[in-house]
């Protein structure tokens, strides 16, 4: 038996950001805030959703966001949301400002600790649908968080734990490619390998799902076919249009889970020290991992070369790599400032991550450990 759900409210299409304000009516609700952080504040984004969404510009904003979202951050945003009275959120920006949007509206409602609420501590029962809605507004294309059940949240004791329940997923996705245009190439290649990396995780995850496989598989091709594109001019609307939607797809198929690319990136993105990007670091290990995952998943690898426009004996680890090059994007951990002494414990990490149970092939920390070592 499988139960599939095809899963929010998507508005998707240049300029869709106009339609905010409607959105926020269907919704019954007339008191948002902004949650975002100080990059999308400089970068005129803010004031670009403002003007041409129709909300006040006396929306409450909260622009602490920090890279790796915390639970600091979002008891900060708690605050400022019911000293202001909100009903309502509305989250601009990359994963990072959408994912502590969703753990804010958790905390609004639910009592803490939120640690109680980890899906690996059992916490996914404890989130009910009795929340302020999200609204969610991808200025990047590549986390796929506007449709996504998980909340990715550091807490104080560096733990970076996900949070995850139907009830997490945004009420309503503004897909708008037109906010993606001024995307920096490296960010622009750096969210689009995480897009990447999803379809192909979600794709290989073993959970019975052909319907969530068909998505992925599509998003594939579209990512690889206009993430070059995209990174080169990010002024072709066509190119934006593209990966906004692939990495819409990549997000859509999250609910059969990832693997171990993402069991590795959630720790390592909990590093304090070294604030590293998520879907840099995915690009980064996602050959090792395609290696470490080869044996038992060839059919669905040759699924993948069809997708990717690749010959038969194409070895994709290999494709991954050479793209990850093309893009401009570190090859190694070690160009990204990672050293090995924080092997050991990111093993312990992503053995306990939640993305571990859904990589095809079983993985513990000696594995972990090596996959490690190999993509240092
Ligand atoms: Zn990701």
């Amino acid at each position: 038996m499988a139960l599939i759900q095809y899963l929010t409210r998507i508005q998707f299409q240049a300029g869709a950001i106009s339609l905010l304000a409607d959105e926020l009516k269907l919704l019954g609700v007339s008191r948002p805030m902004i949650v975002t952080d100080r990059g999308i504040v400089a970068a005129g984004l803010l004031a670009t959703v403002l003007a041409r969404s129709g909300i006040g510009q006396d929306t409450p904003v909260f622009d602490g966001t920090p890279e790796n979202p915390t639970e600091a951050a979002a008891q900060d945003a708690v605050a400022l949301f019911k000293a202001s009275g909100c009903d309502s959120i509305v989250a601009i920006g990359g994963g990072s400002p959408i994912d502590l949007a969703k753990a804010v509206s958790l905390l609004a409602s639910h009592p803490g600790p939120l640690e109680q609420y980890a899906v690996i501590l059992g916490g996914m029962d404890l989130i009910t649908a009795n929340k302020p809605p999200v609204i969610a507004v991808p200025t990047t294309a590549g986390t796929g968080s506007e449709v996504g059940r998980a909340a990715l949240l550091t807490l104080e004791d560096g733990r970076k734990l996900g949070f995850i329940s139907p009830h997490m997923i945004p009420s309503v996705a503004i897909c708008d490619p037109d906010l993606t245009i001024g995307l920096p190439p490296y960010l622009t290649a750096a969210t689009g390998m995480d897009a990447v990396t999803h379809c192909i995780e979600t794709f290989l995850s073993p959970r019975f799902n052909p319907v969530a496989d068909a998505i992925a598989l599509d998003g594939l091709a579209r990512a690889a076919k206009w993430i070059e594109p995209a990174t080169r001019d990010g002024a072709d609307a066509t190119a934006r249009h593209e990966m906004m939607l692939a990495a819409l797809q990549g997000g859509l198929t999250f609910q059969k889970g990832l693997g171990a690319v993402h069991s590795l990136s959630h720790p390592l993105g909990g590093l304090k020290a070294l604030r590293l990007h998520h879907g840099t670091l995915n690009a980064v290990l996602l050959p090792a991992v395609l290696r470490y995952n080869a044996p038992g998943s060839q059919e669905k690898y040759a699924r993948i070369r069809v997708a990717l426009n690749l010959s038969e004996d194409a070895d994709i680890a290999d494709e991954m790599a050479a793209l990850a090059q093309r893009l401009g994007l570190p090859a190694r951990l070690g160009e990204m400032g990672v050293t090995p002494d924080c092997f050991e414990q990111i093993s312990q990490y992503a053995v306990k991550d939640h993305s571990t149970a859904s990589n095809p092939r079983p993985v513990g920390a000696p594995d972990f450990l090596k996959i490690l070592e190999d993509s240092l």
